[in-house]
């Protein structure tokens, strides 16, 4: 299974500048790519005989013009160019699948980053040799063993990352503790509340780090266009935004840490649908790193300790529906926190309530995955380790 391990990097002066270098040079292969791509779809539209545009033929072109006509490039790794026209080919079978909108022109200081294939670097320890550059400084070591696939280098606010991705075999973990099934809600003030009742309310500083981040953006507006203080105003709420990244994917990776740890099979709902109003409903955690994250990290993470996931259908209405009785009330607005059922009346906790139908929808289909009939609501991953539980997004 592919993972992927986000570090921190510490270049010196001339290795950032190099690092910056690589990326302007991928940027501006992407963007090159990009721009013929369009040209010679263009042209087979009016010249149905002439071929259609594909990544290899395009990086085959890019590197018979480069030492004519880019000479420059040839001070950074040929590797960087090569493997963002190869970016953009996945860029287009992903918009042709339906999967991502079509591409656009990679940007200077949005899009800073370069990727280098396997044979192209080497790490030992706390640092990374990149080609043209020796060997840089890693803030902590590769977190996982395996096959190393490909390093993506990128830049957030003024800081550079590297991000490896390991092919990983079998990780013999200590088993979960086994308290069987868990339902997991993921709610809208609160991260996740269990079935168990338990309630991970996210990480506590993102509500005053979001607040300072409002307040540093409107200092930015502020600011006159073009001056001094607009830049440095600028590269602090670049900063907020990184920290507030991390915070959340940490936020996220404790409880799905925690969660894989004690529980063998864990149900939630399936968010993951295109659209999805913005995820104005969710946690913040959750919201800002996308439930598509969450998802990722709870099939590999059960992957390695031989449990589940059960994702249930987002129709299902879990809130609505009495874990007691099975009686469903018709409408359930989003600010009623507790209701009575009229069937059975008992009081429940919202957010429990649900989480309890997920752990009871989880199991039922567990246990019809094993007797053969499906329920046809619940979809059931783990153990082999889907190939969706992959790289992460590489940006
Ligand atoms: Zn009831």
């Amino acid at each position: 299974m592919f993972l992927a391990h986000r570090i921190a990097l510490d270049p010196n002066n001339v290795q950032a500048t190099c690092l910056a270098r690589a990326a302007g040079t991928a940027r501006f292969a992407y963007n090159w790519a990009l721009a013929e791509w369009q040209r010679q779809y263009e042209a087979c539209k009016t010249l149905p005989s002439l071929p259609r545009p594909n990544e290899a033929a395009l990086r085959r072109q890019f590197n018979a013009i480069k030492r004519e006509q880019f000479p420059w490039m040839l001070e950074v790794s040929k590797n960087a160019p090569q493997m963002a026209i190869m970016q953009l080919g996945s860029a287009f079978q992903n918009f042709f699948a339906g999967r991502a909108r079509y591409p656009t022109f990679r940007r200077k200081g949005r899009n800073d980053r370069f990727t280098l294939s396997n044979d192209q670097f080497r790490v030992d320890g706390r640092r990374i040799r990149i080609p043209k550059l020796g060997w840089v400084r890693m803030r902590e070591a590769l977190r996982f063993a395996g096959r190393i696939v490909s390093a993506a280098v990128s830049r957030t606010a003024d800081r550079w990352y590297v991000s490896i991705t390991v092919d990983a075999p079998d990780l013999h973990l200590p088993p979960a503790e086994n308290q069987g099934v868990v339902g997991v809600d993921l709610g809208v003030t609160r991260m996740a509340t269990l079935s168990t009742g338990e309630i991970f309310s996210g990480p506590k500083a993102l509500g005053a780090l979001l607040y300072r981040l409002r307040r540093l953006s409107r200092s930015l507006s502020r600011k006159v266009k073009g001056s001094r203080n607009r830049v440095k105003a600028k590269l602090k709420v670049a900063r907020m935004h990184a920290r507030i990244a991390h915070l959340r994917r940490e936020g996220l990776h404790q409880l799905t840490s925690t969660l894989t740890r004690r529980f063998h099979t864990i149900g939630i709902e399936d968010l993951n649908v295109k659209g999805m109003l913005s995820n104005r409903h969710l946690a913040r955690a959750i919201a800002g790193m996308g439930f598509g994250e969450l998802r990722r990290q709870l099939e590999y993470k059960t992957a390695w300790q031989g449990g589940q996931v059960v994702i249930v259908d987002r129709w299902y209405p879990s809130s609505k529906t009495c874990s007691g009785c099975g009686d469903r009330l018709a409408e359930l607005e989003l600010a009623v926190r507790h209701w009575t059922c009229p069937g059975c009346g008992v009081l429940h906790d919202r957010d429990i309530n649900a989480a309890i139908n997920l752990r009871n929808m989880a199991v039922s289909s567990t246990v019809s995955a094993c007797g053969g009939e499906g329920s046809g609501l619940a979809d059931t991953r783990g153990e082999t380790g889907s190939s969706e539980a992959g790289v992460q997004p590489q940006s």
